[in-house]
This record gives structure tokens, C-alpha cells and sequence, in this order.
């Protein structure tokens, strides 16, 4: 029997703990597994056996909590990591090679714009920025070194909504994977495989996890893609040199992704997920759509009153039928566009930064999807290293103010904004 989204975010992956009957998923705070015998473990190091080895590679309170999120997602697996940036070089690193590309929207979180153009050209990646409104310019940019196509499905800063659909008809007719991160919409708004993604990231510090303690990332694999349609992914397809000669698609089939991921990938580059957090985060999930439902209505609510104030220039949140992405919404995340989003004041960026002084109830942070409000400034903070142009083509110009709206009383809130805007607009 198929069950419901509220009932396998609780139970998915997670069972009695077989030892003692403990029904919350232990943290297993162990670096290492004992072997039963010298066979067994040879059978592990060989990939014939499943099971623990070493905590680098798996954790047992990290595998419940990579499998809660896989089933969410409609995935085959998924690898859990330290943060959504180690899950993106972790979702890039099989697939690249110096000299290959990704072709990346414009429209992503300021730090994902940064690692994409500044610090993977020192493994000799590159990416190119399109705009994925313009579909001739996103199939112009693919060539024959792209290995991925990389968006967002409801982007950072808010306000914009990647048409899913649209972009995995090209990147499939390109037979390169859509790696689409999913952090802003989380599997109960959004779930980007049903729309072609082959790869879903997620930085799971925030919606998932959900009240702002851990840091985390993971890699959801559709097992849909067919790694040895071309020569184009020989780690995959081809004897990989790096598990002795270990083809990983013919192995492991829907799984090699994941199976590379855990053992090439945490191996040699060890950004690990530690249990701590995985149990943090498995805390966070069992109340997921419950919270996703109120950030949503909370957001409409105050994005609503932001659009009808005199001192707000504009409101960019796609669940307002203003919007110009109000249309995708009941396409790509029926149950709402989610809880960030964007306004500008009419007096500009000195506004702007009274204005983040000025809240009493909303946190003036560098994060998002927390139960608490939250309000940054993006171009004098996480859009500081970007310039004018890449800023406005982020969301994220001078006099654009983004927050990410929370779980408490929506009037309350209000409130807040305004009495900040009447100390920042004078
Ligand atoms: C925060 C965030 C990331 C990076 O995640 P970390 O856990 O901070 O490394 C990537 N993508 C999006 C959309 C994010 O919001």
C-alpha cells in the first residue's frame, strides 16, 4: 500500500531499533562497525554486501534519515552530506571532468552563484548563467561538454518558479541530467522528479530541518537516467579507476548513483553528513507539511498586506496573482509557492537598511526556511560578492529586501513589518 506524505514524512526508513526497541531512531554515535568475520568485511570493501564500514562513508541514523528523504522525493536513493553546498559538489563531481560545464539558471541562491562561477574553475569546471525563461538560450548553451543542466525549483530569493517541465524536455533531448535544488520548495511543495529531474538537491539546513540548529545537505537520485546512453559519463558508465575497475551503472543499476556516491564520492572527498545532525534533521521532517502549510499561508497573508502598503515599491511572491509566475504555481508546487520572498522600497538601499535594523520579530540572518521569521538585506550581505548586474539578475538589486516568512502569528508579523517600515521610510 502507498502511503501518504504526512505518514511516510514520520515513518519512512525509520523501524524499532532491533536491539533495544527504541522507537525514536537512535544516534548512533559510532565511528566504526564491527565485522562479523574477515569474509564479511571483504564482502563490504567489495560493495557485494551492504552495511556499516565506517562512518565517513555510512552512519545508521544518517541511512534512515537518506531514506526518509529519497521517499519524499520519489527517488531510487539519496546521499546525505554536511551542507547543500558539499550536495552540490557532490551531485557535480561524478558527472564533471576539467573542461565540462553546467548549464545553470541566473536565478539561484547568491552562494550557489558564487561556487559555480568562482571556485569550481579550480577543478576545471565551468558554468554558464542563462536565463530559463529563454529556452532558445538554454538549448543554445548546452554543447557538447555540458554534463548538466542546474535550477531551482522555486529560486532563492523567491518570486521565481522554474518551469520544470520545460527544462527537462531540453536537458532530455540533450541526454544531459537536470539537477534542480529543491531547498526552497522541500519535497511537499515541489517534487521535481515528477516534473524530469534527474537529480534533487537539497541544503537540508533549511525547510527540512526546519527550526535552524544543523547544517546539512542532500542528493536525491531518480535512478531514471541512463548513464551509459553516451560516453559522456564514463565514471558511471565505464570502469571507474577509483574502485578498481567498478562499472557502476551495469552493477547497480537505478542505485549506481547513489552507490557512487557513497563510495567514491564521501570517500575521497569526505564531506559527511555527521549523525547528530541526521537526527536533528529526522526531527524536522516529521512535522514537515504541517509547517510548509503555515509558511505558506503566513507568506500569502503578509505578502498581501506588503502589496497594498504605499511604501513598498513591489512584491515579487508567486502565490500573489500579481505575480508573473502565478501560473506555474499550480503546475510545479501545487500546494503553494512557498515562504520567501522579495519586496522593494521606494526609498531605496539606505530603507532597506534601516529597515533590517528596525524588526523587533523578524531576525535580521543569513539563513531561511526557519520556524522564526527572518529578513536579509541581500545585496549588502549574501549578494555582497556579486555585481550590480548579476545582482538584479538574482532577485536580489539594491533596494530588494528578502525574507523568509515563518510559523507565528501572521497579525503579529504585519505588525512588525510595520512599524520597521515607518521607521525606515520616515
Ligand atoms: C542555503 C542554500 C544552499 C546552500 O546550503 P548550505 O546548507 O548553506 O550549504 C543552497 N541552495 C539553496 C537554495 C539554499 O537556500
Amino acid at each position: 500500500m502507498a502511503y501518504g506524505f504526512d505518514t511516510l514524512q514520520i515513518h519512512a526508513g525509520a523501524r524499532p531499533d532491533p536491539a533495544t526497541g527504541a522507537r525514536q531512531t537512535p544516534i548512533y554515535q559510532s565511528t566504526a562497525y564491527v565485522f562479523r568475520d574477515a569474509d564479511h568485511a571483504a564482502a563490504l570493501f567489495n560493495l557485494q554486501e551492504v552495511g556499516y564500514i565506517y562512518s565517513r562513508l555510512t552512519n545508521p541514523t544518517v541511512a534512515v534519515l537518506q531514506e526518509r528523504i529519497a521517499t519524499l522525493e520519489g527517488g531510487q536513493g539519496a546521499v546525505c552530506c554536511s551542507s547543500g553546498h558539499a550536495a552540490q559538489i557532490m551531485a557535480l563531481f561524478p558527472l564533471m571532468a576539467p573542461g565540462r560545464n553546467v548549464v545553470a539558471s541566473t536565478r539561484l541562491y547568491g552562494g550557489t552563484i558564487t561556487q559555480f562561477s568562482q571556485t569550481i574553475k579550480r577543478f576545471g569546471w565551468s558554468a554558464k548563467f542563462v536565463d530559463f525563461d529563454d529556452l532558445d538560450a538554454v538549448k543554445a548553451a548546452i554543447d557538447d561538454d555540458t554534463r548538466a543542466v542546474f535550477c531551482e525549483a522555486v529560486a532563492n530569493p523567491g518570486g521565481y518558479i522554474t518551469d520544470l517541465d520545460a527544462i527537462s524536455a531540453i536537458s532530455d533531448k540533450a541526454g544531459v541530467p537536470l539537477i534542480v535544488d529543491n531547498t526552497s520548495a522541500t519535497p511537499y511543495l515541489c517534487r521535481p522528479i515528477e516534473h524530469g529531474a534527474t537529480l534533487v538537491v537539497h541544503s537540508t539546513t533549511k525547510y527540512l530541518t526546519g527550526n535552524g540548529t544543523v547544517t546539512g545537505g542532500c542528493v536525491v537520485d531518480s535512478g531514471n537516467f541512463d548513464w551509459s546512453a553516451s560516453d559522456k559519463f564514463p565514471s558511471l558508465s565505464q570502469p571507474e579507476p577509483a574502485y578498481h575497475g567498478l562499472k557502476f551503472h551495469e552493477t547497480f543499476g537505478p542505485l549506481a548513483f547513489t552507490f557512487h556516491g557513497i563510495a567514491i564520492g564521501l570517500r575521497d572527498l569526505g564531506m559527511t553528513m555527521n549523525p547528530q545532525a541526521a537526527h536533528y534533521t529526522l526531527m524536522g521532517i516529521e512535522t514537515l507539511s504541517l509547517r510548509m502549510d503555515r509558511h505558506v499561508q503566513n507568506a500569502l497573508k503578509v505578502a498581501e498586506w506588503l502589496e497594498n502598503d504605499d511604501r513598498v515599491a513591489a512584491v515579487t511572491y508567486a502565490g500573489l496573482p500579481s505575480s508573473p509566475y502565478h501560473d506555474r504555481v499550480a503546475k510545479i508546487c501545487p500546494k503553494g509557492a512557498g515562504g520567501l520572498f522579495t519586496f522593494s522600497l521606494k526609498a531605496g538601499y539606505e530603507a532597506c537598511v534601516k529597515f533590517v535594523d528596525a524588526v523587533e520579530i523578524f531576525s535580521h540572518v543569513a539563513n531561511l526556511g526557519d520556524t522564526r521569521s527572518l529578513v536579509i538585506h541581500s545585496a549588502s550581505t549574501t549578494h555582497r560578492q556579486l555585481t550590480e548586474d548579476q545582482q538584479k539578475a538574482a532577485g536580489a538589486a539594491p533596494d530588494v529586501v528578502r525574507v523568509s516568512i515563518g510559523i507565528e502569528d501572521p497579525a503579529d508579523l504585519i505588525a512588525d513589518l510595520d512599524q520597521a517600515l515607518a521607521k525606515a521610510c520616515g
